[in-house]
């Protein structure tokens, strides 16, 4: 092996390497703060939106709360039931793909040699080259290095299920709580406008945190999630008003 050669194996299984991909493309950050803030974002907008949903049809306090509280209950079992759900059967998937993959391993050797090289073909390396670097990987870790390289499954994404239901129903939760706050603590008369315009607040920032997490525009995230908020709650509010006045 020449030493041009080896260089290129170096820096493919860099490449590779769990730390470098996390470094490169915030995967692992998007990953969790997808649930959480797509978690946050519905309970704080469920929740504003209930609320000033029923405080527009002339409800007590009382029954604003409860309203609220139950809503922040059920949404929040909902979504971590959901995610449950949902990620769940990406994770099936995927350990069913792995168990056929060891199969294929145990009995098709060679085969699965040269699809693992035909894969650093198509990324760029020579045949050769590329028959060397399948080798040593597989060497060191086969199955890992086909959940790897061809079904694009690597610990640092792997489904996780509970994690992801805990994440997303905390969230929630988290979200719903603060609009109910509002509700407690401000002048009954002003409650509509308080709970709307802090929920607004709490959408923008949280807007604003994703995009500079996530690594993407700051102003624009937190315009996004102003925008459907604000929509959501002048919908509500205006539903709310006309039943209460059917209603009554
Ligand atoms: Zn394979």
């Amino acid at each position: 092996m020449t030493s041009e050669q080896a260089k290129s194996i170096a820096v493919l299984l860099e490449m590779n390497s769990p730390h470098y991909i996390l470094a490169r493309h915030k995967i692992n950050r998007t990953g969790w703060l997808r649930a959480a803030v797509l978690g946050a974002n519905d309970g704080i907008l469920s929740t504003a939106s209930l609320v000033v949903g029923v405080a527009a049809a002339h409800a007590e306090r009382g029954s604003i709360v409860i309203v609220g509280v139950a809503g922040l209950v059920a949404g929040a079992i909902s979504m971590a039931a959901g995610e449950y759900i949902s990620v769940s059967s990406q994770s099936d998937t995927e350990e069913a793909d792995l168990k056929v993959e060891s199969k294929e391993l145990a009995t098709h050797d060679e085969f699965e040699h040269q699809e693992l090289a035909n894969i650093y073909v198509g990324r760029g390396l020579d045949p050769l080259l590329a028959r060397q670097v399948a080798e040593a990987l597989m060497a060191h870790d086969a199955i890992g290095a086909h959940a790897r390289d061809e079904l694009g499954i690597n610990e640092m994404v792997k489904a996780r299920p509970v994690q992801a239901a805990a994440a997303s129903g905390a969230s929630f939760f988290a979200g719903a709580a603060l609009p109910l706050v509002v509700v407690l603590i401000a002048p009954f008369a002003m409650v509509i406008p308080a709970v709307s315009g802090a929920s607004l607040v709490f959408l923008a920032v949280l807007g604003a945190v994703a995009a500079k997490t996530g690594g993407a525009g700051i102003l624009k995230g937190a315009l996004r999630v102003t925008f459907w908020g604000a929509l959501a709650l002048a919908v509500t509010a205006g539903i709310g008003a006309l039943f209460g006045t059917v209603v009554s």
